[in-house]
This record gives C-alpha cells, sequence and structure tokens, in this order.
C-alpha cells in the first residue's frame, strides 16, 4: 500500500475554510490518506480577508488533541499557506520565529493588493499572468518557504474567461522561477483543485520542465475548504507523476522534509 498524503487543506481556521478539522481527519482516514497537512491562510496585507483571522494557539491545540485521538490511523501536520511574503519579510520571519510550524506553503493571491479576477477585468489576462509570475519569480528568490504553492493558479481565474495560456508566452519566467527553487532546495506543490475543470496547478507541461531540470521536490494537496474535497485526487496525481519520472513526494515535520516513494 503506497503512503498517501494531502498537503494543502483549509479549515475553519482559514477565513474561506468551512469544515473543522476533525472533519477532515475523518474524511481524510475515509479517504485512506495517511498523512494530512492543515495549511491555514495567514496574511499580513490588511486588505487581505485572512488578515488577523488566523488564531495560532487554538490551531496547535487542537491538532494536538486530534493527533493524540486519532494516532495509529492517520499523521497530522500543523502548516500554513502564506500570501505575499515578499510584501511582508519582516512580519513573517517574526511569526515563524514565534510559532512552530511542520510545513509552509508560499503562495501569492494578490498583485497590486487585488485579486486575480479584478486584475483580469481591470487589466487584462495577460498583464496578470506576466505580473503574477514575475511577483511569484521576487518570492522564489528571497522567500522563507517550503514548496511553492498552486504556480500559475491565475488559470483558475483565466478559465473562467476562456482564456487558458500558452506555456511559451511565460516559459522564461517559469524556467527562472523552476530554477531559482532547485538551487534554493525548495519545492514546488501540485494542486489537485483545478481538476474538475481539467486544469492542474502547475500545468503538466511545467511539472515535466521541472523534472528536466532535475527537480525532485514535490508535495500533493487537495486545496479543500470543505470536507466533500479532502483527499481529492491524490492517488491519481501520485499515478501522473510517477508517469513523469518522478520518484518521491513529500512530507515535512517540523521543516524537516521526508521523501515518500511513490
Ligand atoms: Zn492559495
Ligand atoms: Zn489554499
Amino acid at each position: 500500500m503506497r503512503y498517501l498524503s494531502d498537503y494543502h487543506l483549509h479549515s475553519k481556521y482559514s477565513f474561506d475554510g468551512n469544515q473543522t478539522i476533525e472533519q477532515i481527519i475523518l474524511k481524510a482516514i475515509s479517504m485512506e490518506i495517511d498523512e494530512i497537512c492543515l495549511t491555514e491562510h495567514i496574511s499580513f496585507d490588511p486588505k487581505d480577508s485572512s488578515y488577523n483571522f488566523f488564531e495560532y494557539n487554538d490551531y496547535e491545540n487542537e491538532i494536538k488533541k486530534f493527533s493524540k485521538k486519532y494516532s495509529g490511523k492517520i499523521n497530522i501536520r500543523k502548516g500554513l499557506e502564506i500570501g505575499e511574503y515578499h510584501l511582508y519579510k519582516e512580519d513573517f520571519d517574526k511569526y515563524f520565529k514565534e510559532h512552530n510550524l511542520d510545513f509552509i506553503i508560499g503562495s501569492i493571491h494578490n498583485l497590486n493588493g487585488r485579486g486575480f479576477r479584478t486584475n483580469i477585468a481591470e487589466s487584462g489576462v495577460k498583464y496578470t499572468y506576466e505580473t503574477y509570475f514575475k511577483e511569484v519569480l521576487t518570492f522564489v528568490k528571497m522567500g522563507d518557504f517550503d514548496v511553492l504553492g498552486h504556480l500559475d493558479i491565475v488559470q483558475r481565474y483565466a478559465f473562467e474567461t476562456g482564456k487558458i495560456y500558452n506555456l511559451d508566452d511565460y516559459k522564461d519566467y517559469i524556467y527562472d522561477i523552476l530554477k531559482v527553487i532547485i538551487s534554493r532546495g525548495k519545492g514546488i506543490e501540485v494542486n489537485t483543485s483545478g481538476l474538475a475543470n481539467n486544469l492542474l496547478f502547475p500545468k503538466l507541461e511545467i511539472l515535466r520542465m521541472y523534472k528536466d531540470l532535475n527537480g525532485e521536490i514535490l508535495t500533493v494537496g487537495s486545496d479543500a475548504h470543505t470536507r466533500n474535497r479532502v483527499g481529492e485526487n491524490i492517488s491519481y496525481v501520485y499515478d501522473m507523476l510517477k508517469g513523469i519520472g518522478f520518484n518521491y513526494v513529500f512530507t515535512y515535520n517540523n521543516r524537516q522534509m521526508n521523501g515518500i516513494t511513490l
């Protein structure tokens, strides 16, 4: 039996989470997931909906309690999904020093202080993609994170307007992003949340590029905000990664990674 892990999950500790930690655990167990990592949103941007929402102490206590209660059935890790680290470096550095976390997903959710949908509506799809990839590059060069979250997530919003990007248009940025991530010993996540619309974040071609560049560090996550989506397509994506030639996915404990054979 292979070891399945879902490394991107939001509970009610995220402003947009609609499930309790225990609901996530029970659903994950029913999906035969062996390890989960909660990755709640946190942001230091006063205009972001996550601002001042996340409560660490209760989160830590709940994870401790449920780790004991479900010990032997599932492993539970304590993570965060951070937004725009590069704009709030000092706040995040201080936060990471003062709080004990297993895993950090570094994501970009806003451009120019606005969401992707607004950027697309006001400035167009091309501008939004380009600005997004530039922003990601700035972030990965200096960010404190374990994996980059949902690279090319702009697809989710561009899809609504029927415009899926052509990789060649942004290949140079993506190449640089992947090179930096590899050279810094960080990883990327494979986010399954768009598969119902046939979207993978990042695109399969990017995963192939990553493999060709000898990138190895990957996590897989459902990005579930509701209980019915926990563990969704994890096993399917494991097969796909194996098909591309990857050998491992990674789990994290106290920010130390551990490779699990696919
Ligand atoms: Zn995200
Ligand atoms: Zn997320």
